[in-house]
């Protein structure tokens, strides 16, 4: 998948990916570049094992290796 980027169109903004516009028009730069990353981590979504337990989970790309279980668990042991 090709970057997404984020151009001027209509009276505001959309985000394009190669010469394909993949959403609607969007009033708002920054609110674009958000919606952007969120779309640039979804694809990256695949289902990989969870590193403490190893149950297979929908990995939201490469920083996001542990399942919510374990995410959780590991939080409360933070705090
Ligand atoms: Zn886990």
């Amino acid at each position: 998948m090709s970057a997404l980027t984020v151009r001027p169109w209509g009276v505001g903004y959309a985000i394009w990916q190669g010469d394909k516009r993949v959403t609607g028009q969007i009033g708002n730069a920054a609110i674009a570049e958000r919606t952007a990353d969120l779309l640039t981590i979804k694809s990256q979504a695949k289902p990989r094992p969870c590193l403490c337990c190893n149950a297979t989970f929908i990995s939201a790309g490469p920083g996001n290796r542990l399942c919510d279980t374990c995410r959780r668990y590991a939080a409360q042991i933070v705090t």
